[in-house]
């Protein structure tokens, strides 16, 4: 037996492909705003996680070109080592006070952000708690983790409790979660996962990655859209999205981010986010503090396509936020689907397992400040005819 003879069991992408419906790695000519440029042509953007908008905003960009002028192009090792500039230390500060955490780390991305934390927090002794709709990176950081992890069905909240309750006492219980799920833009119950957390002394990390700058009255995130900022432990962001540039950061106490810091290997053993990534997201930061009209913006955008879009009778979940999904259920449906509604010049993310479960294949759609509402109508009218042709609405 070959190593390699896995490689080509992997048909499912290239008969897409032959069938000219392959939605992956489709390359984007220019901007990254609500409408790009892809070959030659201009398309609405309904795929981006760019939900303030700010990869383009001058203050931003303008940052990120001070410190390529200031500090050059990388730091050239680890955090720990000879990679730390002043400019992560000031990230931190200002990460850590509109969080209203004691203390917060930069990471180079945010997929590290939760391999790291997890694995060096759940030790061998203690249990890992998670939603079986849980990003990725959670799941792999869980993989890396020494202790035992079990799985819930989303949202299930019985199903948390008899897990706490079966190993409440003699183990250390973390309950990792996405406080926005980042393919149905439906949100975890913190209410409760808080209550139940209390009751049988677990410890909850809120993956805020699509909360933060999106999410509650300052922008904080799910946590305080529910109040609870302060009775979460740990709040994970990227600066992926809203923060329109790479990189994430794990927000807590002094005394468990120290520990992490010395302790997380995907930290410690990476070179340090760049500096004009870095800087972005201190940019992106000043905006989100001083522009709050762009989350009204964002806000009323996102509301506009889930009304319209439910009235013209698509299955969009359980989505309460600017993640709205379509929900189509077979995956080759879907990439003709997606070609149909590309060649009409929009895009949308095609979302098939495992990032959803088998048979719930979808079109991710998601929102930013800075559409219009022509770009809006010109989505639902493609989305509309589309929707029709394929039979997912009368
Ligand atoms: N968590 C969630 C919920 C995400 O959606 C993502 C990015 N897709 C990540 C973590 C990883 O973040 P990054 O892009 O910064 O690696």
């Amino acid at each position: 037996m070959d190593l390699f003879d896995k490689c080509s069991r992997l048909t499912k992408p290239r008969e897409a492909q032959l069938a000219g419906c392959y939605p992956f790695f489709v390359p984007v000519g220019s901007s990254s705003g609500p409408e790009v440029t892809i070959d030659g042509r201009s398309v609405v953007m309904l795929g981006s996680n760019n939900y303030l908008g700010l990869t383009q905003h001058p203050h931003v960009v303008g940052a990120a070109r001070d410190a390529l002028d200031r500090y050059g192009t990388g730091c050239t090792g680890s955090r720990l080592l000879n990679g730390t500039i002043e400019l992560h230390l000031e990230l931190e500060r200002r990460l850590a006070a509109y969080m209203q955490k004691e203390a917060a780390l930069v990471f180079t991305t945010g997929f590290q952000v939760n391999l790291g934390v997890i694995s060096a927090l759940v030790g061998r002794s203690d249990i890992l708690i998670l939603d079986r709709a849980d990003h990725a990176s959670i799941v792999d950081g869980a993989r890396l983790a020494f202790g035992k992890t079990v799985r819930y069905p989303h949202n299930d909240m019985v199903a948390l409790e008899r897990i706490l309750e079966t190993h409440a006492g003699s183990h250390g219980l973390l309950v990792v979660v996405d406080g926005v799920f980042s393919m149905e833009g439906d949100l975890a119950n913190l209410p409760e996962i808080v209550r139940l957390a209390r009751q049988y002394g677990a410890r909850v990390m809120v993956d805020d990655a699509h909360g933060v700058g999106v999410m509650g009255p300052g922008g904080r995130g799910t946590a305080e859209h529910f109040g609870l900022q302060h009775e979460v432990d740990l709040i994970m962001g990227t600066f992926s999205k809203s923060f329109a540039s790479t990189g994430g950061y794990i927000a807590g106490s002094e005394e468990v981010v120290y520990f992490i810091k010395h302790i997380a290997r995907a930290f410690l053993f990476s070179a340090a986010i760049p500096p004009a990534s870095a800087a972005a997201a201190l940019g992106a930061l000043d905006v989100m503090e001083s522009e709050p009209g762009l989350r009204d913006r964002l806000w009323a955008n996102a509301r506009r396509m889930k009304g319209e879009l439910d009235r013209l009778g698509f299955d969009t979940g359980a989505s309460t936020t600017p993640i709205i999904p379509i929900v189509v259920g077979d995956e080759y449906r879907l990439a003709f689907l997606w070609r149909k509604i590309f060649d009409s010049g929009v895009f949308v993310n095609a979302a098939v397992a495992p990032a959803v479960e088998a048979n719930r294949a979808l079109m991710r759609t998601s929102y930013m400040a800075t559409h219009d509402d022509v770009h809006l109508d010109r989505a639902l009218s493609v989305f509309e005819r589309a929707g029709k042709e394929f039979g997912l609405i009368g």
